[in-house]
């Protein structure tokens, strides 16, 4: 096939998970030719057997250095989760394709630095201190005021983010992250943020996820998401997203204009954008956008006219076709992030078939596999699986969501080497 009935997509990603695999699948649908890139031991001959060109994350600059020489020609680059998202800017930027600047995506995914670009915007955020992972911890406790949250500014997912109503739980909270920041996992990662631990006033409210699309800086909003469910800590798992939203067309405005407003801030350009923020009777309070889209699988849940999906408007987005004409389907639509109940090991699920034919008939995908070792937040990451559903208000949506969590019975073992120390 001949270069211009064939784009070629650069694909950024950490690890061969599922997102990246409803990526290239996507490339597949619409004839593009994807070529994928992953954090995964160079040493190795293609050990997945994905043909991924072996990066090494903890090195951005010669990374994009070396995709630049490798992996062109290319007509657009997209990033999968947050990491990779530098990496892809670097790339672009090298390759003069269209993405977000490296130094709008290094703000997006540092917590201080985004808050710093609020702030200078005049956003409404709360008050912010960095303290350093070394920071007298009673002294730093008693400085506060509650109830404030503690966050380490380099993760993602909520986690390690925990909140504390007095110095006690502060204590607590700050050592609690300093011991997540310490784990091999994550020091492999040398993110510099993670030398800090950021402490903020809790903003009470409800809370929105906002789905977006930036071209030449300006932001198509694709979907705003309620979240439904009050997310008032300590920990801030997050279950269940419904679209379109139920609040009043002052209140969505409200928050399309803030998260339009924090775009700007961080300078973002093109690319796919992630939103959270919190409203209440004060106004509309941004937590963080992400140059990246929603997480998971739970893009699943966005259907665009025509049946496209997420993941193929962002990859002709990438590769600069308009896509500013794309609307989300009328349905309401939902996706339920199935909270890990419990730590150990994951065994199996029971009652899907059941759950499956609940109103609505839900979409039950577990993405736990036997055996997989789980850990809730703040320490954890993942969830055991994702629920979808459709209907026609999203009150059906979340009700049926819940009806079919309810009917789930998931078995999890303990996981006797962590008893065992
Ligand atoms: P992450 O990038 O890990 O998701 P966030 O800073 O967005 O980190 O925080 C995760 C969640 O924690 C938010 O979605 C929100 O529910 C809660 N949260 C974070 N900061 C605050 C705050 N200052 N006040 C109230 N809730 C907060």
């Amino acid at each position: 096939m001949s270069r211009d009935s064939n784009k070629r997509v650069l694909i950024l990603a950490a690890k061969t998970g599922y997102q990246t695999q409803v990526f290239t699948e996507a490339a597949g649908r619409i004839g593009f030719e994807a070529v994928l890139a992953t954090d995964r031991c160079h040493v190795l001959e293609d050990p997945w057997g994905d043909n991924a060109i072996p990066v090494r994350f903890e090195d951005p600059e010669s990374a994009a250095t070396h995709l630049a020489a490798t992996a062109s020609p290319l007509d657009g680059i997209v990033a999968v989760g947050d990491r990779p998202t530098l990496i892809a800017a670097l790339t672009a930027e090298r390759l003069a394709l269209p993405f977000h600047p490296p130094d709008a995506v290094i703000a997006a995914r540092n917590k201080f630095a985004a808050r710093e670009r609020f702030r200078a915007a005049s956003l409404l955020i709360p008050e912010y201190i960095r303290l350093p992972l070394d920071a007298n911890i009673n002294a730093s406790a008693e400085k506060a005021s509650y109830p404030c949250v503690l966050k380490p500014l380099g993760l993602s997912g909520s986690r390690g983010v925990i909140r504390a109503n007095d110095p006690l739980e502060f204590a607590a909270a700050f050592r609690r992250i300093r011991a997540l920041l310490d784990t091999s996992e994550i020091r492999r990662l040398r993110d510099d943020g993670d030398q800090y631990i950021q402490v903020e006033r809790f903003i009470p409210g409800n809370e929105f996820a906002v789905e977006g699309m930036v071209t030449q800086g300006q932001l198509q909003v694709l979907a705003i998401f309620d979240k439904p469910d009050p997310l008032n800590g300590p920990f801030f798992e997050e279950t269940i997203y419904v679209t379109p939203s139920r609040q009043t067309e002052r209140v969505q405005r409200l928050i399309i204009e803030t998260v339009t407003r924090a775009v700007a801030a961080l300078g973002l350009l093109h690319g796919p954008v992630h939103a959270e923020l919190r409203v209440n009777g004060e106004g509309a309070w941004m937590l963080e956008v992400a140059a990246r889209p929603i997480g998971g699988l739970c893009a699943r849940s966005l259907r665009f006219a025509g049946g496209a999906t997420l993941e193929e408007l962002i990859l002709r987005h990438a590769v600069s076709e308009d896509v500013s004409g794309c609307r989300r389907e009328s349905a309401a639509s939902g996706v339920m992030m199935i909270p890990i109940p419990k730590d150990g090991l994951y065994a199996g699920v029971s009652g899907d078939e059941v759950a499956s034919e609940t109103p609505g008939c839900p979409e039950i995908v577990i993405t736990a596999k036997r055996g997989q070792k789980l850990l809730r937040l703040p320490e954890g990451n993942s969830y055991l699986g994702f629920i979808f559903s459709r209907g026609t208000t999203p009150e059906s949506v979340d009700a049926s969501l819940r009806l079919a969590h309810q009917r789930l019975r998931f078995e999890i073992q303990p996981n006797l080497t962590v008893m065992n120390g």
